[in-house]
């Protein structure tokens, strides 16, 4: 049986990530459901299997399987706390041949997930501080990856702002940054946006990155870029080439990537780009922690990333596949949401633009059931998505928005989404019909 109260006292900070909270209990509920035969899994966040990028890690798997001595390199020693030496190397360069970057390998650091590495950055810049005061993470527009929400590690320091709508033709929207109400007051630590978002695939215009990246300056503080499905690699953006290209490198960024987009979760890599005592800071966190980060990650991509070989599966591979799947998805959607063949007639839908990530925001205003209900319903059908109202993280104002949103993620078998949306739109009409 298991126990409710641990049997001994927990510190504050074990009563916090011990405790219940919203996210654990929608993992456990969805990895539960999961197991269920026949479950159509739109809910998590794992990258698409596609078969041509399976074969080049493989290969390089069997590389170093192959070789005695890259084998016992990559198991049979501990690494530096800020990671490989020869991957900050090869980044660095390919950062500073491609992109003009100014920096070097003491500019970036491995952590074993980006989610770990966001753990030290935020509770490193954020939080109580020596003179007792609170430091908070400004995060500039929600819906924002739910992944921050628990990471403090005392209270909560999650400042959000709700964003402005844009709605454009054929039933698709675009949250914008509502500069007009953004404050960086003085107890604002850093700025932090996922770019593509995780979870609407939004992508914000290079116009709002830049003011965003001037504020920060302006204020002294940080600004972090959550870069795990941008570029240069995996770059699953779909926007005009010039947003998909790197900002150009400023002394003030803090720029977070990881492998697991790629299609590598399991390898937990993360990477970290930033000012040297920023880097120093968290290599310090990382030694405390796990002595060191996992080698296998770098190891792994080390030949795809000095060759460049990285960005072209990237662009020629990655990005277009997830493409196809966007457009699939979106029409998906039209499909289930518009008049369905028993006559029953179109409901209230908005599809935020999928500009990047690979995942579908939809949006069913006014809805007579809220999202987690619609969720619930969904899950009875074997169906899993995410209910929206988790993805507000640090949102204090009280936003019916939050309550009519659901996110899908389209990395899977187009058959399994296109089932799983066709459900969608039957829920959404009971919802109505019972409400009539
Ligand atoms: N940031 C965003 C926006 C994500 O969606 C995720 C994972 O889904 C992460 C960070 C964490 O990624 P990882 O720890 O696998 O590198």
């Amino acid at each position: 049986m298991p126990q409710s109260t641990p049997p001994f006292q927990f510190s504050e900070f074990g009563q916090k990530f011990a405790g219940e909270s919203g996210v654990l209990r929608l993992m456990q509920d969805m990895g539960e459901a999961a197991r269920q035969p026949g479950a159509r899994l739109l809910g998590g966040g794992n990258p698409a299997r596609i078969p041509a990028v399976d074969a080049l890690f493989h290969a390089q798997m069997q590389r170093i399987l192959d070789s005695k001595d890259l084998f016992a390199r990559l198991v049979g020693s501990y690494d530096n706390p800020s990671g490989p030496a020869f991957f900050a190397r090869d980044l660095a360069a390919l950062l500073r041949d491609r992109y003009g970057w100014h920096i070097g390998p003491q500019n970036i650091l491995v952590t074993s997930g980006s989610q770990t590495g966001f753990f030290f950055l935020f509770n490193l810049l954020a939080g109580r501080t020596a003179e007792g005061g609170l430091r908070r993470i400004l995060l500039p527009v929600t819906p924002e990856y739910i992944g921050y929400e628990e990471s403090s590690l005392t209270g909560n320091y999650f400042v959000s702002y709700a964003p402005e709508i844009e709605y454009l033709p054929d039933h698709i929207y675009k949250y914008k940054v509502d500069f007009d109400a953004l404050t960086v007051g003085p107890d604002i630590a850093a700025i932090c946006v996922s770019r593509p978002t995780n979870p609407t695939g939004n992508v914000l215009t290079r116009a709002e990155l830049s003011r965003l990246s001037d504020l920060a300056q302006a204020h002294n503080i940080p600004l972090i870029i959550d870069n795990a499905y941008g570029a240069p690699f995996p770059g699953i953006i779909y926007t005009e080439e010039a947003e998909q290209e790197l900002p150009a490198w400023e002394e003030h960024l803090i720029y977070c990537m990881s492998l697991s987009k790629l299609g590598l979760p399991g390898v937990r890599t993360g990477m970290i780009i930033a000012a040297e005592p920023i880097i120093r800071a968290l290599t310090a966190m990382n030694a405390i922690v796990s002595l060191a980060p996992s080698s296998f990650g770098p190891a792994l991509v080390r030949d795809l990333l000095k060759s460049g070989e990285i960005l072209r599966i990237s662009q020629e591979i990655i990005r277009p596949h997830y493409a196809a799947k966007a457009q699939h998805a979106v029409a998906a959607v039209h499909a289930a949401m518009q008049d369905a063949p028993d006559g029953a007639s179109q409901v209230a839908y908005h599809i935020h633009k999928p500009e990047g990530a690979f995942f579908l925001w939809l949006w069913f205003p006014d809805l007579p059931i809220n999202s987690l209900a619609l969720y619930q319903r969904l899950r009875a059908r074997n169906v899993l998505v995410l209910p929206g109202q988790y993805f507000f993280p640090g949102l204090q104002q009280e936003w019916q928005h939050r309550h009519e949103c659901l996110r899908i993620s389209y990395a899977g078998p187009e058959a399994t989404v296109a089932a799983g949306i066709q459900i969608i739109g039957q829920e959404v009409r009971r919802a109505w019909a019972e409400a009539a």
